[in-house]
């Protein structure tokens, strides 16, 4: 059984204060937007929050990306604060500071749970697995995976596997491969888990991908588990189509009873650590931070025993883009 709270890696300056007109995204404010959302929710007694840890230094980013990109968007130079025009975040200062926490925080989360693998850890991030070497796309300025599990193997040879269950395909592990030469090894091969279909294939694709990662657990060729539960994948989402609510929340569950299931085979606590992902209505954001309360009480429940409910509010009263 994991402790009956969940421990968030969170800093103020994870969140630039004010985005530029320019950002098509509002996930530099996630953090800040979810855990408001929680507290309003009466939910925050369930979560405790972690506010020391440092950012991360232009070192850490040296880990997956090139240097020229590093320092180039640190010092706002065109065209690496803009990831060739492909990052659709408007640069700031501050947005660029933010990354570093951003960043940190996953590592955080990641470390804290392989140390105290009874402890449910949280990272409320987005904004990291379209990252490539080079430059930053599609609202994700690093690749902070990749960051993460890298920094993780070099200190303690540990791997693990992301269960990126965004609505779209994170592409920055298998596109750092060729230039973070041990990811191979902090990431193994099938363990950056990402489902193209829909609906109760996509349920059950997710249940043989679960499998075979218990299989991995178990021969300890991985030690780490980290459930990345973008709700852009859920079907009323801006850019969204998979899953409807009850299936969506069904991951949650599916990923609970994996852990579970895979602790008893083992007789060893699976590390787990989670992290938010994408997620996007412009008609009400709420209902983005709701599906991703609502994922995290899941996994809670379903792992410490805790039986506090809590329904998503999906509100339908959407108009899809283009539609
Ligand atoms: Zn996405």
């Amino acid at each position: 059984m994991k402790e009956k709270r969940i421990r968030v890696f969170y800093r103020a300056e994870m969140c630039p204060p004010l985005l530029g007109e320019g950002s098509e995204s509002k996930s530099p404010l996630k953090p800040k937007l979810l855990l408001e959302f929680i507290e309003k929710q009466g939910l925050l007694p369930h979560f405790r929050l972690e506010e020391h840890f440092l950012p991360f230094a232009n070192e850490e980013f040296y880990l997956a990306h090139t240097q020229t990109y590093v320092d180039g968007f640190f010092e706002g130079r065109e065209p690496y604060a803009s990831g060739d025009g492909l990052l659709g975040i408007d640069w700031s200062r501050d947005y660029a500071e933010s990354t570093r926490y951003t960043n940190a925080s996953l590592y955080q989360a990641i470390r804290a749970s392989v140390d105290f693998p009874e402890t449910l850890c949280l990272s409320p991030t987005s904004g990291f697995h379209h990252a490539v070497p080079e430059r930053g796309a599609l609202f994700c300025a690093f690749s902070g995976q990749v960051i993460a599990a890298v920094k993780l193997y070099r200190e303690s040879g540990l791997s693990g596997a992301f269960i990126d269950l965004d609505g779209h395909f994170g592409n920055s592990i298998d596109d750092s491969r060729t230039f973070v030469k041990d990811l191979e090894r902090a990431v193994p091969k099938g363990c950056n888990i990402n489902i193209k279909t829909k609906h109760g294939v996509y349920l059950e694709d997710l249940k043989l991908r679960l499998l075979i990662l218990q299989e991995l657990f178990l021969e300890e060729k991985i030690h780490y588990v980290v459930f990345c539960h973008g709700a852009d994948s859920h079907e009323d989402d801006d850019i969204g189509h998979q899953l409807t609510t009850a299936e969506w929340l069904e991951c949650a569950v599916l990923f609970s009873d994996f852990v579970k299931k895979t602790e008893s085979l083992s007789g060893r606590p699976v590390p787990v650590s989670m992290a938010l992902f994408g997620g996007y209505r412009n008609d009400d954001y709420d209902c983005v931070l709701s599906l991703h309360t609502a994922s995290l009480m899941k996994v809670l429940n379903g792992l410490s025993g805790l039986e506090k409910e809590y329904d998503p509010v999906v509100s339908k009263n959407k108009r899809k883009s283009g539609v």
